[in-house]
């Protein structure tokens, strides 16, 4: 805890006394050290990938100036290098963009159902690549809520996606709807989407922070297939602004279940 203590005297026709009043400056002083983590964090994230393409620019133009078949092996690696520094910046931008609107609250109307058809078929081809099989179930009508279509593609691609990916490859990934008219956590009609993989599952001690920035379990094998560490804290925000919630179940060695719940208005 972090206190401003101030101590002032005062003089009355009838008494003195001393005036001592303690501010609670914990959260002002949390949310400086959250602000200080996260630069560093993003300089880290960003400067890793910098470092190696500072690398092989030198490389090119001097030692293998003249070597064609070490330029296109660098190359290839320069583009990964800055795909991953791209990938990063844009997610670093949705992330303040959702935090920006959060106050806000969506009032279109908007399918779950077909968002979710929509990002299946925009993951085919890396579901494909990894032979694992998307399977939606559930209903396709009464699945209206309130919402923001972009970014509720957004929840669904990342959760669906690490499903993918963090599953094994020729595994199943079920993403099943279903419509409940007293959903518990949230008390109320909502609409659940669970979108359950065969990986191998997450400790409990780590499912608290998952959705905080740039946490992995495992962060050699989300840079190996891509990741950012930004996706479930996107997912995070895009929720809250959503009155939605994110509930997660796993068990080391059976598989993930991350569940969407967002209420029916
Ligand atoms: P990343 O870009 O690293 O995938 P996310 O924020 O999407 O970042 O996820 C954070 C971490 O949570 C991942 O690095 C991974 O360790 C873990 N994770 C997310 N989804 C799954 C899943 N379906 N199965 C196992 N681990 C997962």
């Amino acid at each position: 805890l972090h206190f401003d203590v101030k101590t002032r005297a005062v003089i009355t026709k009838d008494s003195r006394y001393v005036v001592v009043s303690l501010e609670d400056k914990t959260e002002l002083q949390e949310v400086g050290e959250m602000r200080r983590n996260f630069v560093a964090n993003v300089s880290h994230e960003l400067r890793t990938p910098l470092t190696a393409l500072l690398g092989f620019i030198e490389t090119l133009m001097g030692p293998a100036a003249n070597d064609s078949a070490a330029r296109t092996r660098f190359l290839t690696i320069m583009d990964t290098e800055a795909k991953r520094m791209n990938r990063i910046v844009g997610d670093l931008l949705s992330l303040s963009r959702v935090e920006a609107d959060r106050r806000v609250r969506p009032r279109s109307l908007v399918n779950v159902d077909s968002i979710l058809r929509s990002v299946i078929q925009t993951l085919h081809p890396l579901a494909a690549a990894r032979h694992v099989n998307l399977r939606l179930e559930g209903m396709e009508e009464d699945s209206e809520v309130l919402g923001d279509q972009d970014q509720l593609t957004q929840v669904f691609t990342n959760l669906v996606e690490n499903a993918i990916k963090y599953g094994p490859e020729n595994g199943e990934v079920s993403i099943c709807i279903t419509a409940h008219s007293n959903e518990p956590t949230l008390r109320g009609p909502a609409v659940r989407i669970d979108i359950a993989d065969q990986g191998e599952g997450i400790a409990a001690h780590h499912i608290p922070r998952l959705t905080e920035r740039f946490y992995r379990v495992d962060s050699h094998r989300s840079r190996e297939m891509g990741g950012t560490g930004l996706g479930l804290a996107i997912v995070k925000h895009i929720l809250n602004r959503h009155r939605g919630r994110l509930r997660i179940e796993s068990h080391a060695g059976n598989g993930s279940c991350f569940s969407v719940i967002l209420p029916y208005n």
